[in-house]
């Protein structure tokens, strides 16, 4: 049973699912910065990185690509994130989104797809955008 969505407990569990096999995901959001920063990390051309990773739109890039088979491109066999320490904020702040501790039902919901909701230790305000 997932604590309250007021005063949420959250433990990962290194378990993948949010980076798989969201049906209403298309893609991870992420800045122009962030992919920037990933491309770098990954030291390799634009071009490629552009055509290879990442969701277009309007000749922006607008997020990381979700493959064929549902994972995140950037998610290992291993369930590992490949760029781990510069994943987007989207990714950071995670379950901690405002749509998510919107309501009891929100956050009791998703808590079906993200076993980590109601393990571990309250986290406060100031450390929910950057676990
Ligand atoms: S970038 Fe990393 S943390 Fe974010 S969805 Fe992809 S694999 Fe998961
Ligand atoms: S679904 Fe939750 S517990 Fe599983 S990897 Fe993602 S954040 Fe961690």
């Amino acid at each position: 049973m997932p604590d309250s969505y007021r005063r949420p407990k959250f433990k990962c569990t290194g378990c993948g699912k949010c980076c798989t096999g969201n049906p209403r995901t298309r893609y991870i959001e992420l800045t122009t910065g962030e992919a920037e920063t990933i491309r770098r990390t990954l030291n390799i051309g634009r071009s490629w990185f552009y055509r290879r990773y990442l969701v277009m739109l309007d000749g922006q890039a607008r997020g990381i690509r979700i493959g064929e088979n549902k994972r995140c491109v950037f998610l290992d066999k291993k369930k590992a994130c490949r760029i781990y320490h510069t994943r987007p904020q989207q990714c950071r702040s995670y379950p901690f989104w405002p749509e998510i501790l919107s309501s009891r039902s929100a956050w009791k919901n998703e808590s079906r797809r993200c076993e980590g909701i109601g393990l571990g230790n309250l986290i406060a305000k100031k450390y929910r955008q950057n676990l």
